[in-house]
C-alpha cells in the first residue's frame, strides 16, 4: 500500500515565531546546548525514529527550536516518538543533547497544551498503585521468592500521591487529553 504523503510548510511565517522560546528551552536541564547545533545532521542519520518518520528528525527539531517555532513543535504529536535512546547525544560533535531538548518540549506540551500519551498516563497510574511504573504480576514475585531473591522495596504510595498533588502533576494527569496513537508520517525525508 502506498504511504500517505504529508506536506510540511518550508516557509517560516514570521508571525508564528516566538523569540522567547529558545531561551525557555535553554533554561531546562540538559537542553542548554541548543545554540551549539550547527546542523551537521549526524543525529538524524543515526536516529532510530527519523528513518521511519517524515517529520521527526532531530536536526529539524533543533533548528525549529533555534528559530522559535514553538506552536509547530508543541502541537506535533511526533515529539512523543523519541525513544530516548541517546544515540543522537552520543554522536553529536557539538555535545548537543537533542533527547533532553525533546524532553523539555514534551514537558511544555503537557503543561501548556494539556496533552499526553495514554501510555504515560498508565505509567503514572501504576506508580500511584505500586510505586513502580510496571505492575509486577504475582507470578513474577513468587518466582523471585522461589529463586531466593530479596523482596522488592515497598513504596509509600501515599507519599507519592502527595508529591503528585504538590507538584501539580495530579491536576495535569486528570485534565490532559490522551494521545492514543501516533501515526508515522511519510513525506519529507530531508531532515
Ligand atoms: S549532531 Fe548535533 S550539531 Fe549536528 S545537527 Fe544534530 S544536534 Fe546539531
Ligand atoms: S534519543 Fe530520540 S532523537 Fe535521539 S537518536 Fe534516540 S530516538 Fe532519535
Amino acid at each position: 500500500m502506498a504511504e500517505a504523503q504529508i506536506e510540511y510548510p518550508r516557509v517560516v511565517n514570521i508571525q508564528r515565531i516566538d523569540p522567547k522560546f529558545k531561551h525557555e528551552i535553554i533554561r531546562m536541564p540538559g537542553a542548554e546546548g541548543i545554540n551549539l547545533c550547527f546542523q551537521c545532521g549526524t543525529c538524524t542519520a543515526d536516529c532510530v525514529i527519523s528513518r521511519f518518520s517524515g517529520f521527526y528528525k532531530p536536526r529539524r527539531i533543533a533548528r525549529m527550536v533555534q528559530l522559535g517555532l514553538k506552536d509547530r513543535l508543541l502541537s506535533n504529536d511526533d515529539i512523543w516518538l523519541c525513544t530516548t535512546c541517546f544515540t543522537c547525544v552520543d554522536h553529536c560533535p557539538q555535545g548537543v543533547e537533542v533527547s533532553s531538548i525533546v524532553r523539555a518540549l514534551r514537558n511544555m506540551a503537557v503543561r501548556e497544551n494539556r496533552v499526553m500519551p495514554s501510555v504515560i498516563k498508565a505509567f503514572a497510574s501504576n506508580i500511584l498503585k505500586s510505586g513502580y511504573v510496571y505492575l509486577m504480576p504475582s507470578s513474577r514475585l513468587k518466582r523471585r521468592e522461589a529463586e531466593g531473591l530479596p523482596q522488592l522495596p515497598r513504596s509509600r504510595v501515599e507519599d507519592l500521591l502527595e508529591l503528585f498533588k504538590a507538584t501539580g502533576f495530579m491536576d495535569v494527569l486528570e485534565s490532559a487529553e490522551s494521545i492514543d496513537r501516533i501515526e508515522l508520517k511519510a513525506g519529507d525525508r530531508r531532515g
